[in-house]
């Protein structure tokens, strides 16, 4: 006899069904074994379970007891297998009905007292457990995380309330979603004195979802505008809050079920490393790119980082997915971020021809950022220098409220011409915009093509980076109402790129070679 019951191994935010099937047999040796690619936690469920049966007072029999995860090949990580095999022995055991476990998934992990301990990945299983018509057993402090999936759903406290519910004595229930978290407080542009030129291509970046790079000596304020730029974006949508708090959930950083509408702002330091970064490490988790899905990863002191993580990034930038390898196969997580980056002209931090070791300094400095990598830029900005007089501006009369309002719609009208993109693909921005549909929506008038074209062969800009200007072009005309990209359009989008001459000088021939 078998008893059987579905749980999930996750591979990124994938919730892969897994069959747990518990058989005993007779036999003078007594044994209980997990077959079926498990890891060292899994495998020490074994020890888990034994102890939280006896605190409720049960002995596995002396028998032989296998339990086979299937799909033998998926790989079975994590501690989540402790409740669906309890259950499967519960019932094979005779102290649950062989039946009462059909239509049911379970994840969870047990204490040595029999309790149900939280445990990572419950919004994505139980959105699986819906679409496979399942009801999903999940520990109690998860109840409201899995809630947010849909209703049915059971929320145990401990191993006894389990039993009880099948044996209809006391049935579970499951909490109600956790409550949406407040936006937390952002920043607001109104307290940053004069800049008008970066609060100008911040509303840009922001319009758009374009990747922006700040230059300038320490003090003139990078930082701080970049953190201004949560404060403009609008809300997730509910199938961006969703794919957001699952790779939440699957990181374990969703307290109480509570998710939050605001977009993700991620400002990992540049002693970061590859696996914090990029994700990987012991069970493939998420790294900081995937926790800035639809939000917004902010670099500070760019160069900083080293050459191979920034060149990780490249693929991430222009996939919206990221590629973890493992010894035997390869983990995909989201990666659909907004990048804003700060940096210093020279290691030293000076600018402003400030530093004394001369230009070869910067020169050296910014030579760390690959010409690739910043072909994925689209907007490049030198902050000056914050000097005496700008103190004594009065405040900004526009605050962080006025331009969302200009942000919004200038969404929405990417919305509009990009409705037909899928769901989980290219964002409908126009940082995503492809090849066709910049043909489409984003050929400039007659003047602003000649612009163009003269302006591509003066600065040879890589095919890439050409791809780039019209974009921003594109949203620039977005923020002003405006169906057709004109010249002036153009010429605005072209002086975000010359900004950066030094950076271009030093690192053009690798743009040239991608
Ligand atoms: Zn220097």
């Amino acid at each position: 006899m078998v008893a059987r019951i579905t749980t999930f191994a996750f591979e990124g935010i994938a919730a892969n069904p897994v069959d747990v099937q518990v058989h005993m047999a007779g036999g003078n040796q007594p044994a209980f074994m997990i077959v079926g690619l498990p890891d060292k936690a899994v495998a020490e469920s074994r020890e888990r379970v034994r102890a939280a049966f006896s605190a409720i007072g049960l002995a596995l029999p002396p028998k032989r007891i296998t339990v086979n995860l299937a799909p033998a090949d998926l790989p079975k990580e994590g501690s989540h297998y402790d409740v669906p095999i309890a259950l499967g022995l519960l019932a094979i055991m005779g102290i649950l009905s062989p039946d009462s476990l059909d239509g049911h998934a379970a994840i969870g992990e047990l204490s040595l007292e029999g309790r149900l301990e939280a445990t990572v990945g419950v919004l994505p299983a139980a959105m699986q457990a819906l679409e496979m018509d399942l009801r999903l057993i999940c520990p109690q402090v998860c109840g409201a995380e899995a809630a947010w999936a849909g209703d049915g759903n059971l929320a145990a406290p401990n191993l006894i309330s389990l039993i009880n519910h099948f044996c209809g004595r006391a049935p579970l229930s499951c909490p109600p979603p956790g409550e949406l978290a407040p936006r937390p407080h952002a920043p607001d542009l109104k307290d940053v004195k004069g800049q008008d030129g970066a609060k100008r291509i911040l509303e840009i970046a922001a319009a758009g979802g374009h990747n922006l790079l700040f230059c300038g000596p320490p003090g003139s304020g990078k930082s701080m505008l970049a953190k201004r730029l949560p404060g403009l974006l609008p809300d997730l949508s509910a199938r961006e809050l969703l794919e957001a708090s699952q790779i939440q959930s699957v990181a374990g950083l969703l307290e109480r079920g509570k998710l939050s509408r605001a977009r993700p702002f991620r400002a990992p330091h540049h002693s970061a490393s590859m696996a914090a970064l990029v994700g990987g490490g012991m069970r493939a988790r998420p790294g900081e790119i995937s926790l800035a899905h639809h939000g917004v990863l902010f670099l500070d002191e760019l160069p900083e980082f080293s050459g191979q993580v920034l060149d990780s990034l490249r693929q991430p930038l222009e996939d919206g997915e990221v590629t973890i390898s493992r010894a035997n196969r390869h983990v995909k997580y989201p990666a659909r971020f907004q990048l804003i980056a700060a940096m210093n002209p020279c290691r030293c931090g000076g600018g402003d021809g400030s530093c004394r070791k001369g230009p070869r300094c910067a020169e050296q400095y910014q030579s760390r950022l690959s010409g690739p990598f910043l072909d994925r830029i689209d907007l490049f900005y030198d902050t000056p220098a914050v000097t005496a007089i700008d103190l004594t501006l009065p405040p900004a009369a526009e605050g962080s409220a006025e331009v969302a309002t200009r942000v919004k719609t200038a969404r929405e009208q990417q919305a509009h011409r990009y409705a037909s993109r899928s769901p989980g693909g290219p964002r409908p921005l126009n940082v995503d915009a492809t090849g066709d549909d910049l043909s489409k929506f984003a050929a400039p008038d007659e003047a602003g093509q000649r612009l163009l074209t003269d302006a591509a062969s003066t600065f040879s800009l890589s095919a890439r980076a050409y791809h780039r200007v019209l974009k921003v072009a594109r949203t620039i005309a977005d923020l002003e109402g405006s169906d057709a990209v004109r010249r002036i359009h153009v010429a605005e989008a072209l002086s975000y790129r010359r900004r950066a001459p030094q950076i271009g000088a030093s690192a053009r021939p690798g743009a040239l070679a991608q």
